[in-house]
């Protein structure tokens, strides 16, 4: 348990933090004019790698949406940790309580055909070793904040610390619950605002079971929205109108740029709507880090299809 008494009572100040508890990752992307079937070689036409994990991703994407962001995460001491360092020193997000342990970085290995079709791999690695340990020595920095967000690539008893730690403060949690699992009762208990998409709100009983346990439901749709259960009336927020051409990262974009709304004092209405437009410009671009608007991109399309 975290003891909460050692917290500075800093509710002004922790206007516009948001810290996220998460995972960070490097893609290697493999691009090819067909994947291949188990036991088969062919020759791809493309490669690069770049920094993902919806940690990060989120991260990212609550920075770019103007919060000042606070990341709790592990990366191993080799290049990609090196990478995903560098990665979020140049979106000014705070690295002080991301620790190198003696894992390998986490990697996605993903193999991409030519009519978008995919594979994907996650390895873990260092992401795994985000810890009970790591809440408590952060937790004045984790307390920091205004929002507490984190997502399903990270052990869960380590955010499940870090949202018990931001409801004692006033703080408040916002869990993405992806990649789809299986979460008990206790943990959605801590979650104020919980963003699933369809096939994850599925899994998790549905979004009447959903709606009935935390405060907000948003249940993304892709391309038709999201729809907000809030106290008892279910609100349709509708999507911008872009043209799609990589779905990638459309999830991470909205729930970091959500966060970042509510840690700016924004009510859910507003929030919604920056999360909106951030989930549709991600769609207008190729890639996760590199798909994720900044605030300024956000408001002109707000402005555009006001
Ligand atoms: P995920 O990537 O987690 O599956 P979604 O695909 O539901 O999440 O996308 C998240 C949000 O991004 C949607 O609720 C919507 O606001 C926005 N979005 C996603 N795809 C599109 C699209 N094709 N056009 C406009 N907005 C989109």
């Amino acid at each position: 348990m975290v003891d909460e008494s050692n917290l500075p009572d800093m509710s002004l100040e922790r206007a516009g933090r948001v810290a996220i508890v998460g995972s960070a990752n490097v893609d290697l992307v493999a691009q090819a004019v067909r994947l291949p079937r188990i036991g088969e070689t062919v020759s791809g036409h493309g490669y690069f790698e770049a920094a993902g994990g919806k940690g990060l991703n989120q991260a990212v994407a609550a920075a770019r949406a103007g919060a000042h962001v606070v990341m709790v995460a592990c990366v191993g001491s080799d290049h990609a940790g090196a990478m995903l360092r560098e990665v979020m020193q140049s979106e000014a997000i705070d690295m002080t309580a991301v620790r190198t342990t003696a894992a390998p970085t986490g990697r996605a290995l993903i193999g991409v055909q030519d009519d978008g079709g995919n594979l994907i791999i996650v390895v873990p690695g260092a992401n795994a070793d985000v810890s009970m340990r790591d809440i408590v020595a952060h937790a004045p920095l984790i307390a920091s904040a205004s929002v507490v967000l984190a997502q399903l690539e990270t052990p869960i008893a380590s955010t499940a610390a870090a949202f018990e730690m931001a409801r004692a403060i006033g703080a408040m949690t916002v869990l993405n619950p992806a990649p789809a699992q299986h979460i008990e009762t206790d943990m959605l208990a801590l979650v104020d605002v919980l963003i699933p998409n369809e096939h994850e709100a599925e899994l998790l009983g549905g979004a009447e079971r959903l709606a009935a346990l935390v405060p907000h439901l948003i249940v993304t749709l892709g391309d038709q929205g999201a729809d907000w259960h809030y106290g008892g009336v279910v609100r349709r927020i509708p999507a911008f109108r872009v043209e799609a051409i990589d779905t990638v990262a459309a999830g991470d974009a909205f729930c970091g740029a959500l966060s970042a709304a509510l840690a700016a004092g924004d009510d859910m209405a507003d929030a919604l709507r920056t999360a909106s437009a951030a989930g549709a410009l991600a769609t207008t671009r190729v890639g996760a880090v590199p798909s994720i608007p900044t605030a300024d991109e956000i408001a002109a399309l707000i402005s555009a299809q006001a």
